[in-house]
């Protein structure tokens, strides 16, 4: 099959060819018809299988069939919504290497960055924007973004929407698209309340699914270390030496943990960056920019804020804790072995984690080879749970300088304030007849007296 079979206009397709690809990929072929036609579609597709060109394409084909003419004002018509900044910045890539010469602007909204050029953008008029559902629903809250005038809306990502808890955010943003559009909604799986949604905002939907997430691409070459917890940092940094590691992408469970394997793997004389929800949203692009163009070969993050991160040619991933969700093992090793290339994934797992191992060789119905190492794993006995220490023997708070934080007074060992007269000011009268003003100074007593009022 070709691209020019599937009815987009010639600019497009010479967009297409400049982007450097030859054919559609399925989710490509079975969406861009259907959208084009104006039909809703329910895709089930993860990142990696070329879904962005499929809905932004035929996106960008119908919004440029309405052009808006000098001095008419720009209203948002097209609508996409993806769970993490990266991905809208990916998309927006996207649009703009697909829409060169194409009357349809665009721009992000995300968190994590000051909103004064966004708004800015907005107040100039755009016709596509690509926004994470907070700050899209903090600007509307602000009277900046008006969506009554969406006529194509796309949902990136539904099932990590609903992982990250932004599903009611969601349902909140389609409250507000009050004119009849179309929907196009993605999500690599699709659990009950997914599918509840789907059924609620899609209307006689076309469904269009590939490359179900039980399958890991065949490309990619899985094994897995035992390793105890204390060693995986020598596991990966000696993986890391190896010479056919061209750039790796390290999984960890969490910031912190992201952020300790960087500053092991700098002990081990190993430059790479972290991403993760902590860190601003200039760190991270500082980060992804580092990393993609390789600068630096390593980058750890956490599994939000690696989902849908397209890095072309990643050579290895490494699972340096296992996910808690088995599905989340699919997302993270298709990051590698993406566009025809062979990958690599590596798995460590300590004592601790068997049970998520067992479900994740569960899903993908076999288990995973074997390696060893120098470290093999001597600790055979799961480690028990921390007991929470009794309040008053749970080590202190440190504050921004690392020392213990002074303890907070708890309220009834504060000191008892006397209550003040009406006025606020205690004038007492002395012997020598001199007047004397107790109690804090004019204006504010006042209040303090009539705050329970209220
Ligand atoms: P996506 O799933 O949209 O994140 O795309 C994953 C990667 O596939 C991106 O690097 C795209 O540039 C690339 N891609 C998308 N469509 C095609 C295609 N038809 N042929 C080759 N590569 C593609």
């Amino acid at each position: 099959m070709t691209f020019d079979t599937l009815g987009l206009t010639p600019r497009l397709l010479g967009n297409v060819r400049l982007s450097g690809y030859t054919a559609p990929t399925p989710i490509q072929a079975a969406t861009i018809p259907h959208v084009l036609r104006g039909r809703d579609v329910l895709g089930c597709a993860q990142t990696g299988t070329g879904k962005t060109a499929a809905f932004a394409l035929p996106m960008l084909q119908r919004l440029a069939e309405k052009p808006v003419y000098a001095g008419e004002t720009r209203r948002v018509r097209g609508l996409i919504l993806t769970p993490t900044r990266e991905l809208a910045q990916q998309i927006d890539d996207c649009f703009v290497m697909y829409g060169k010469g194409v009357p349809v602007t665009h721009t992000v909204l995300i968190g994590g960055v000051n909103q004064n050029a966004q708004v800015e953008a907005l107040r100039r008029g755009v016709d596509v924007v690509i926004a994470c559902p907070g700050r899209l629903l903090d600007l509307m809250g602000q009277g900046f973004v008006k969506l009554d005038s969406v006529e194509i809306f796309v949902l990136d990502e539904a099932d990590r929407m609903l992982d990250m808890g932004f599903i009611h955010d969601v349902r909140r943003v389609v409250a507000a698209l009050t004119r009849p559009h179309q929907t196009l909604m993605f999500s690599a799986t699709m659990p009950a309340e997914v599918e509840k949604l789907a059924m609620d905002i899609l209307h006689d939907p076309e469904s269009v699914k590939v490359d179900p997430v039980s399958s890991p691409v065949e490309r990619i070459n899985q094994s897995l270390y035992y390793v105890d917890k204390a060693n995986k940092k020598h596991l990966l940094a000696d993986i890391l030496r190896r010479e056919d590691v061209e750039n790796c992408l390290v999984f960890s469970r969490t910031k912190h943990g992201a952020d300790r394997i960087v500053r092991e793997l700098k002990r081990a004389g190993i430059d790479s960056v972290a991403i993760h929800g902590d860190k601003s949203q200039n760190a991270r692009q500082t980060a992804l920019n580092r990393f993609k163009s390789g600068e630096c070969k390593v980058l750890v993050a956490t599994d939000i804020a690696a989902r849908g991160l397209d890095i072309e040619g990643l050579s290895h991933v490494v699972n340096y804790d296992l996910p808690m969700e088995p599905e989340s093992y699919i997302h993270r090793i298709g990051r590698t072995g993406r566009a025809g290339r062979d990958g690599t994934a590596i798995s460590f797992c300590c004592i601790d984690e068997v049970k998520q191992l067992g479900q994740v060789e569960k899903l993908i119905g076999r288990r995973l080879p074997l390696k060893e190492s120098d470290w093999p794993m001597e600790i055979t006995t799961p480690s028990e749970p921390k007991p929470r220490l009794p309040r008053g023997e749970r080590p202190a708070k440190l504050d921004r300088q690392g020392n213990p934080a002074q303890p907070r007074p708890k309220p009834r060992e504060r000191e008892a304030k006397p209550a003040l007269p009406k006025g606020g000011q205690v004038i007492t009268i002395g012997r020598d007849g001199k007047v004397r003003r107790d109690g804090p100074v004019l204006g504010r007593p006042v209040q303090r007296v009539n705050r329970g009022k209220r």
